[in-house]
């Protein structure tokens, strides 16, 4: 075996469907191909060890935002203990602001961009000559149909327990400035046959968990209702083994073919990740981000009364010209919409990203070590960005965990974004800590707070305790009253 395709996973259910199109596409290197996965935070000897086991000479690593500190340091240990191994780097975090890196200088080679073609044929010139005299290669972007999709790929041990990545389309024709996609000319399918045709196949091995990660499913409206009629099939076809399809969407793009689509779908077997990152007019045409907010708060709100889609729909705090003020008007305004969870994200400056454009009129600073998260700009001052990232970190807690469906609309009340600031704040004064509080300790001092407001120990407990009686695990979508009980549990891994 004489190449090695390897990468850390952010979590073990995560497939890389990147490396599995590398060893689709090796042509006649395949048969001396190995996968061989690890996960963040697995110790970097051991790592080392289990490459080393393969006895490569080549190790192709996918480099990723989470992933890179932690990679480096596997390189920086394997370079030391077997100089010979020869290691080619790919993935996005590599292909933009490339030879600045750490992880670059430890590499011999690095592609940057598409390496369905490119990765092969340098692997044939290290191996069979002549020897590659440029380190970093710009990745050759083939036809669609020239790709071979990795599907058959996935093994019955993926199938059974981890989530399968699909695409039916690469790129994204929008330009989003803090997003990597916004690099992409247009989006690119493939052809939509061959890739059914995987999915039945995939299907009839028993998969029944389809992650797409095409930017933007509701493109192009045909090819998603064929997509859809798939999956509508099996439901209707095996309705004691559903299928479930998870699926990103622009927002304010719904024609009613698509709803009537969508609305065919029975509970649990849908879910949507909408991004809505910013309901500010002057931030969006700053960020060059598209948006009518009318339909799309519109088109969210029929989702949620008329659909029994899972909506997951993100914010982005920190962007240029956001202010906490705006901020909060589009959180308390989405909140008003019932989405059954908000996915607070905090700015991160992404390699290659056009956002940069503003970080001297924004006052933009970033973390210099990935994911080079915002630290503070012009209108957010270090200390309030901190308290924006202990929020996220407490919604995910009480609000997207669903652990807390009832109490969540009374620490809510009729201000969202305002009362559950002044919540983490306190939880944050009190605790001291972000992470690791456990569940108990957490119910406890949700209690404590709920006195705090004024409410009797005996009801801030008989609440809490109504959440653990079953009834607030499923939020049924958009109630007619303006302070839902909402956050079902994620559904999806
Ligand atoms: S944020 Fe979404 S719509 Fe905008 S460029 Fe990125 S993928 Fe495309």
């Amino acid at each position: 075996m004489s190449i090695l395709l390897t990468t850390l996973n952010a979590r073990y259910t995560h497939a890389s469907l990147g490396l599995r199109y590398l060893l689709a596409n090796m042509g006649e290197l395949q048969e001396q191909t190995r996968i061989q996965e690890f996960v963040i935070g697995a110790k970097a000897t051991e790592i080392v060890e289990r490459i080393l086991s393969y006895a490569p000479t080549i190790v192709g690593f996918g480099i990723y935002i989470w992933n890179v500190e932690e990679t480096t340091k596997v390189i920086a240990m394997l370079k030391r203990v077997a100089p010979q191994v020869v290691v080619v780097l790919g993935g996005p975090e590599v292909s933009h602001e490339t030879n600045e890196q750490e992880v670059v200088k430890l590499a011999d080679y690095v592609i940057t961009g598409w390496g369905d073609v490119t990765f092969p044929k340098l692997c044939g010139e290290i191996l069979h000559g002549p020897k590659p005299l440029m380190k970093v290669h710009a990745g050759v972007q083939p036809p669609m149909a020239e790709i071979k999709l990795p599907y058959s790929l996935y093994t019955d041990d993926d199938i059974k327990n981890r989530t399968l990545y699909v695409e039916a389309s690469r790129g994204c024709p929008f330009k989003c400035e803090f997003c990597l996609s916004a690099l992409d000319k247009t989006a690119w399918p493939f052809a939509l046959d061959s890739f059914l045709a995987e999915m039945e196949s995939l299907y009839q091995r028993g998969a029944r968990l389809f992650k797409f990660v095409d930017r933007t499913f509701n493109l192009n409206i045909k090819t998603s209702l064929k997509i859809m009629q798939f999956f509508l099939d099996k439901l209707e076809a095996n309705p004691d083994d559903p299928v479930y399809a998870h699926f990103e969407l622009v927002p304010d793009h719904l024609p009613d073919a698509l709803k009537e689509g969508i609305s065919k779908f029975p509970p649990g077997a849908l879910q949507f990740e909408i991004g809505i990152q910013s309901f500010n007019p002057e931030v969006q045409t700053l960020v060059s981000r598209r948006q009518d907010n009318q339909k799309a708060a519109d088109n969210i709100r029929w989702l949620t009364t008329q659909s029994h889609a899972h909506m997951h729909v993100d914010l982005i705090a920190g962007l240029p010209g956001e202010t906490v003020e705006s901020f909060a008007e589009g959180f308390n305004k989405l909140w008003a919409l019932a989405p059954h969870e908000i996915q607070f994200g905090i700015l991160k400056r992404l390699r290659g990203t056009p956002i940069i454009r503003h970080t001297q009129e924004y006052g933009m600073v970033y973390d210099p070590y990935a994911p080079y998260t915002i630290l503070a700009n012009r209108d957010i001052d270090f200390a309030t960005m901190q308290r924006l990232v202990r929020f996220a970190r407490y919604w995910d807690l009480v609000a997207n965990s669903g652990r807390f469906g009832h109490t969540l609309p009374v620490l809510l009340g009729e201000q969202p974004f305002q009362r559950f600031m002044a919540f983490a704040d306190w939880l944050y004064a009190n605790t001291d800590a972000t992470h690791r509080i456990a569940l108990e300790r957490l119910v406890a001092m949700v209690s404590r707070y709920l006195q705090t407001l004024g409410m009797g120990q005996a009801d801030a407990d008989a609440l809490l305790a109504s959440d653990y009686s079953g009834g607030a695990k499923a939020r049924p979508a958009a109630e007619a009253t303006p302070a839902p009980k909402r956050q079902a549990r994620r559904l999806a891994a």
